[in-house]
């Protein structure tokens, strides 16, 4: 920062002061480190700043004073995003939705809850089960991550296949825009088609449109019993097949979770007893989990292990074997300790992703002979994670040039470099392999629209 722009800054944090008082506007030491990076840790840094507003008012004036010194400024919530989106730099004042915390209120008979942006997931998920409700929207970072993180991200997670991303269970928004205009979108409706709908610009726009301070969620019933089953099956196509004969014959599962052998076996040996459920030479593994009666299942598993799509299956008896079946796709858990994991989460049409595994696999193969790579997903929502063991890799691992592998392949097959994580910083110089670069053009006008000075998470998503 030169000495001009690091006093630009200081009068800009002494006019938040004076605006919104000390206790709101944080400098130095007084910024926790949970502040400098999200959970990638990436190029961790305390921001010049971290402004805490109490309420949309405080939000308001805050970007109104940012926008007026062009000064950037960095939208946080729970800081578990995976693509770096809320990482600031020193010169950047950081934004924490954590004291915009509770419900508002939750409308039985609409079936929604209206939420302010900090409260987190799992308090959300609370409350609504309270009422007799369920939020479907659930993830691995439930109890840090918060709701306008979670829309700002357009987040996937567990439950996608039934009931939809996190855009699909949003009704309304109140944002608060670069210049400090606070944009009430608060709806309840279902249908509502009075105009541009507005609320879907910033709904996964990684707080680079505006600031998230409110939302009204969409509620669902709460499920009965569910039974999961784990399958083994022959080759990738059966996988597909599967999935749309339960679909038909049972309904859409809750989940339904691929797993490639190499990712079972590394699964099952990290257990505490590590003993297969099944035999371990299978080439891939399905975990689902149904709401649809246990006959009807069992029928269902018939006709496939009829039609060859199934070869084997264990249907769990009891929430203590489901909860061991589970123990296995959980194993993305243990990644960070026994692995150098360099992860993907990528999505390809259902179709593709068993091509694109192999050659993808294929193409590592040859270019680092012996290398270690597990591949596992949602295909259900399109969605497959990969990981890469750089342990397996020559040091320091080449990490550009595996990403660069793996996105061109992405490309190749028509497929979106992120599926449910972002852009953030940390696939943005990747996003041309699925976006054309009309659209990027579109994208960097409707960025010049809602922020002409360009303040919003600077360098995010965006170059
Ligand atoms: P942050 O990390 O704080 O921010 C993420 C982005 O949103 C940043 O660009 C930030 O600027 C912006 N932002 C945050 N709040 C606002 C706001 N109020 N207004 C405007 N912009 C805002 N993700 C999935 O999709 N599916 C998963 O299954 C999943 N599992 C996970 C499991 C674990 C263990 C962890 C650690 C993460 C997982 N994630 C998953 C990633 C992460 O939890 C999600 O991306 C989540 O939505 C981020 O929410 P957050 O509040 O932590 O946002």
């Amino acid at each position: 920062m030169t000495d001009v722009h690091q006093t630009i800054v200081q009068q800009t944090i002494a006019t938040l002061r004076e605006a919104l008082g000390d206790a709101q506007v944080l400098t130095g030491q007084a910024i926790s480190q949970r502040h400098y990076s999200d959970w990638t840790r990436h190029a961790p840094a305390c921001p010049a700043a971290l402004i805490l507003p109490r309420d949309t008012q405080d939000v308001s004036t805050a970007l109104r004073i940012c926008n007026a010194a062009k000064q950037p400024v960095v939208p946080q919530g729970g800081m578990t995003g995976l693509a770096g989106g809320a990482v600031p730099t020193s010169g950047d004042i950081a934004l924490s939705l954590d004291r915009l915390r509770g419900i508002e209120e939750i409308d039985v008979a609409a079936a929604t809850v209206s939420v302010w942006a900090g409260t987190t997931l799992q308090e959300i998920q609370q409350a609504v089960a309270d009422a007799g409700y369920l939020f479907p929207l659930d993830l691995g970072a439930r109890g840090s991550c918060q709701i306008g993180g979670n829309i700002a991200t357009n987040a996937g997670g567990n439950a996608v296949i039934r009931y939809g991303m996190t855009r699909e269970l949003v009704l309304g928004l109140e944002v608060v825009l670069a210049d400090g205009r606070v944009l009430n979108l608060m709806n309840k409706m279902i249908k509502n088609n009075c105009g541009y709908d507005l609320k879907q610009c910033f709904i996964g726009s990684e707080g680079t449109l505006g600031v998230i301070t409110r939302a009204v969620l969409k509620l669902a019933p709460q499920p009965g019993e569910t039974t999961t089953l784990l399958c083994a099956l022959p080759n990738y196509p059966s996988a597909v097949a599967l999935l749309r004969r339960i679909q038909r014959e049972a309904g859409t599962p809750q989940a339904y979770e691929l797993m490639w052998q190499d990712f079972f076996r590394m699964g099952v040996s990290w257990l505490e007893n590590p003993v297969p459920p099944m035999s371990d030479q299978h080439p891939l593994y399905v975990l689902l989990e149904s709401s649809a009666r246990r006959d009807v299942l069992e029928q269902v598993l018939d006709d496939a292990v009829g039609a060859g799509e199934v070869v084997d299956a264990v249907l769990a008896s009891s929430h203590a074997q489901a909860r061991s079946l589970w123990k296995i796709r959980e194993a993305t858990g243990e990644f960070p300790t026994r692995l150098a994991p360099l992860n993907f989460d990528i999505s390809l049409p259902i179709g593709q992703i068993g091509d694109f595994a192999q050659l993808c696999r294929a193409r590592l193969e040859q270019r680092w002979p012996g290398n270690r790579s597990v591949y596992f997903g949602h295909i259900g929502d399109s969605n497959l994670h990969l990981t890469v063991d750089c342990h397996s890799l020559p040091q320091p691992a080449p990490v550009l040039e595996i990403e660069e592998l793996v996105y061109s392949a992405v490309g190749e097959l028509g497929g979106a470099v992120s599926a449910e994580h972002g852009i953030g910083l940390l696939k943005r110089d990747f996003l041309h392999h699925s976006v054309s670069d009309e659209a990027l053009a579109v994208m960097h006008q409707l960025k010049s629209c809602f922020d002409p000075n360009g303040i919003l998470n600077p360098g995010k998503v965006l170059g």
